[in-house]
């Protein structure tokens, strides 16, 4: 189908969080995305925290999802069946200006309602954890960690089980007003639709021009991280950020990770590019020499991956200063509305943000609810999280749990293959390793990336040549490599 009352631009965070907020009303709708699966954007380059509000200007759109977006997770995380661990958060301090700084930020959080914000001193910082440095801190107990991918994935299939389609390798390269309805020009063809969502991430100042918006300003912050192993892990129990500082950004933090990881960064460097998500030598040897000083811990034997994220932020270009979130919706820009400048804490603000989105839509549309809205999803279940005896229950149940394809992560074949068969009808190597953690650990896919493909081939019946790593032409094999 290519008719819908509802297109939703960009499948990150932001468009599947919209996409499951739609799927609460009797609306048709679609996410157009120009990857091969969501959560190829920023929302899978980020350090997964759900962060606690304390930053952000009193009152900003961003302060308020921030603060909204904590409270509600634990109930979210529960419909969604996505990990979610609330382990709270050191802000950690060495002199006497970053104790102003912290201050300054407990005050601002104390004001946008974040509770429970605490100064501690080295002693009761030791207690919380042994391996954060610092004299001092700030400790913030609602800041949580959770898989940003996974809660992307999750979102997006409740939005498609409640009957939101998703098209992939989608880019949309021009939309044009017809009577009372759009036509959205994508890379593969053209939909038509009565409202438009920009959820475009890193070009939403493009699409908000295609709509006949201002393409506004925004500037790049890059951000390169380290991915520390997890015997790394087993010396972290809780993330330690620096103090802020004069404005409010933070530098290189050491962050646990849902799976038990550790994650060293990010730095921030401005850089033009949209999607240049390289990492550099210069940017590592900076990110040792920060981490250490937040994690004592922090080991070259430990490192196994780097990564890095754009913050896309819109700013002011006369006075540089960095600008709210954009929400806006107007009549002479009938049935659109407009996200742009969705930084951090975007994961964080991804509900709130999309309910006033929806808002928007639905106060003009005044559309009649989804009778067969399901908030609940069920995600594919760890085989390495489940007791011996459920272990041992799964495997007499399906032998396919007794066959484990990804050593290293311990991801059984019963998982890869309900990841292959997921709702989304994503079939990339990525796609798998977002859905189940295969080829993410120690040996970085070595054992696993060529098992996961045979099981692509033999499921789908897509020829081994033909499988993607994760872009259009990300072509795994080409050619022969032995008769
Ligand atoms: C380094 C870093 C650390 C962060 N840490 C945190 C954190 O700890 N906690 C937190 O809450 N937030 C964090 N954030 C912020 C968060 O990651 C982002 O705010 C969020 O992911 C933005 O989601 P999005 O959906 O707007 O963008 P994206 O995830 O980038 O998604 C946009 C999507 O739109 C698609 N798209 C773009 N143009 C088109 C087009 N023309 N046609 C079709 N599709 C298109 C893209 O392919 C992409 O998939 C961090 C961000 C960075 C970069």
């Amino acid at each position: 189908m290519n008719s819908y009352d509802v297109i939703i631009i960009g499948g990150g965070v932001i468009g599947c969080a919209v996409a499951r907020e739609i799927s609460r009303y009797r609306l048709s709708a679609a996410v157009l995305e120009k990857e091969l699966d969501v959560a190829c954007g920023n929302s899978s380059r980020n350090t997964g925290m759900l962060h606690a509000g304390f930053t952000y200007k009193p009152s900003s759109l961003k302060a308020e999802c921030a603060v909204e977006g904590n409270k509600e997770f634990d109930l979210v995380a529960k419909e969604l069946n996505v990990p979610f661990r609330r382990t709270g958060k050191v802000v950690v301090g060495f002199t006497d200006h970053d104790m102003e700084n912290i201050l300054k930020y407990k005050a601002i959080g104390e004001q946008n309602g974040v509770e429970g914000l605490e100064i501690i001193n080295k002693e009761q910082l030791n207690q919380l954890d042994s391996s954060a440095g610092g004299e001092f801190a700030m400790y913030a107990p609602s800041s949580g960690i959770l898989d940003p991918m996974q809660y992307t994935i999750a979102l997006a299939e409740n939005a498609c089980q409640n009957g939101v389609d998703f098209h992939f390798g989608q880019l949309v390269t021009g939309i044009e007003r017809q009577g009372d309805l759009y036509e959205i020009k994508t890379s593969k063809g053209s939909f038509t639709t009565k409202w438009v969502i920009n959820c475009a991430g890193m070009y939403a100042s493009e699409v908000s021009e295609m709509l006949g918006y201002p393409n506004y300003p925004v500037k790049g912050f890059k951000g390169e991280y380290f991915v520390l192993d997890k015997r790394a892990g087993q010396h972290l129990n809780i993330p330690v950020y620096p103090a802020p500082n004069d404005k409010g950004g933070f530098a290189t933090h050491a962050t646990i990770t849902i799976d038990g990881n550790v994650l060293v960064g990010p730095d921030s460097y401005v850089v033009e590019d949209r999607e240049d998500y390289s990492v550099t030598k210069d940017h590592m040897d900076g990110l040792i020499a920060d981490g250490q000083k937040m994690f004592k811990h922090m080991k070259r034997e430990y490192f196994i991956r780097n990564f890095a994220g754009i913050r896309w932020k819109r700013y002011n270009p006369e006075t540089g200063e960095i600008l709210d979130f954009l929400l806006e919706s107007d009549e002479s820009h009938p049935n659109t509305v407009n996200l742009v400048g969705i930084e951090s804490p975007g994961i964080t603000c991804a509900l709130p943000l999309a309910r006033r989105a929806v808002k928007l839509l639905a106060d003009a549309e005044n559309p009649s609810l989804n009778p067969d809205f399901n908030p609940n999803r069920k995600g594919i279940e760890k085989f390495s999280e489940m007791t011996h005896e459920e272990q041992k229950n799964a495997i007499e149940e399906d032998a396919d749990y007794g066959e484990i394809i990804c050593r290293c992560e311990t991801v059984t074949k019963a998982e890869i293959l309900a990841a292959i068969n997921n709702p989304l009808g994503v079939h990339t190597i990525t796609g798998i390793k977002n859905r189940t953690r295969a080829t993410m650990g120690r040996c970085q896919g070595g054992y696993c990336e060529t098992r996961i493909t045979e099981l692509i081939e033999r499921e789908l019946g897509i020829p081994m040549e033909d499988v993607r790593y994760n872009k259009e032409a990300s072509y795994l094999f080409t050619g022969k490599v032995r008769g």
